[in-house]
């Protein structure tokens, strides 16, 4: 079983979410398809498939104007969340530390976290992909219970550009070294439909967080499908 995982960040609307959910709905998959949404469209039908969240608060709850909270959200039915992904730690300053309490209170309100970790093309450039993976992974893991870590380059994001085979392995096989307990662990960066079913079965890899990708049927399907 692999995780096809969709990231519409800040983009679609209810008749977009309604008309890719249908058509996934119709398509027979042994692999877990989880579609995380904007919270405007965090709302529990049934299609078959899992909806996660793209952040959650730190906090319980309280004063915290704009934010939402890991019970809303498991009140709201979702099941999984992202948390550190590169737009966050970019856009809102998140740091290593903040990721790990957004994990934490996603599971403890019974919520799978997705944390993303990922170098810069600069971290790249200067030999420091590990070093720096390996920081982002062991400040940002929830001290128990079960998440899910990507492994999404920064430089690969909505670039077109991917590692090669051989550098996804040498992170991703990093990441597996470095959890205290067997995670999975996906790739995210740029997959589309000619590149998904390669990296979905590059060893250590447990399935794929998709952006661009994950917002159309005619091309999220695709992907769905090529790695039945
Ligand atoms: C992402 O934003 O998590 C992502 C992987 O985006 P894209 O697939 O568009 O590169």
């Amino acid at each position: 079983m692999k995780f096809i995982i969709g990231n519409w960040k800040m983009n679609g609307n209810m008749d977009e979410k309604e008309s890719l959910l249908s058509a996934i709905s119709g398509i027979k998959t042994k692999n877990k398809v989880v579609l995380c949404l904007p919270y405007t469209l965090l709302y529990g039908e049934n299609f078959g498939i899992s909806i996660g969240a793209q952040d959650v608060s730190n906090h319980d709850k309280g004063s915290f104007t704009g934010d939402i909270s890991a019970s809303m959200l498991k009140d709201a039915n979702i099941q999984y969340v992202i948390v550190g992904h590169s737009d966050r730690r970019l856009y809102h300053n998140e740091t290593n530390e903040l990721v790990k309490e957004k994990a934490t209170i996603a599971i403890k309100n019974g919520i799978i976290p997705i944390v993303c970790v990922g170098e810069t093309i600069e971290e790249k450039n200067s030999g420091h992909t590990t070093s720096v993976i390996k920081k982002m992974l062991l400040e940002s893991i929830p001290k128990d219970g079960e998440y899910i870590i990507a492994y999404e380059p920064r430089w690969a994001i909505g670039s077109g550009l991917t590692p090669t085979n051989n550098e996804i392995v040498t992170a991703v096989k990093t990441i597996f070294d470095n959890l205290p307990n067997p995670m999975p662990i996906l790739y995210g960066g740029s997959v589309n439909q000619d590149n998904a079913l390669d990296i979905a079965t590059i060893p250590y890899i447990d399935g794929l967080l998709i952006g661009g990708a994950s917002l159309k049927s005619e091309t999220f399907l695709p992907i769905i499908k090529s790695i039945n």
